[in-house]
């Protein structure tokens, strides 16, 4: 289990990055959770974001960036 937090998306509409509603505490879970379809409502544009691995991103373990802004 690789753990993770502060997991965040960010909007392809606005490009606005928010927190995701979701709390996952390992890259497992939060992987599972795309496969089934995890979306998030953007709160700057209003927008549903359809989440993928190329538009989230999180802390790892160690403290260093994961996903898109790695
Ligand atoms: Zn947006």
């Amino acid at each position: 289990m690789t753990a993770i937090s502060d997991v965040r998306i960010r909007c392809g509409h606005c490009r606005a990055i928010f927190a995701c509603p979701v709390a996952f505490r390992d890259l497992e879970s939060l992987e599972s959770a795309i496969a089934e379809g995890l979306q998030a409502t953007c709160p700057s544009c209003g927008q549903v974001v359809n989440c993928t691995m190329k538009n989230m991103m999180w802390r790892n373990a160690d403290g260093s960036d994961g996903g898109v802004s790695a």
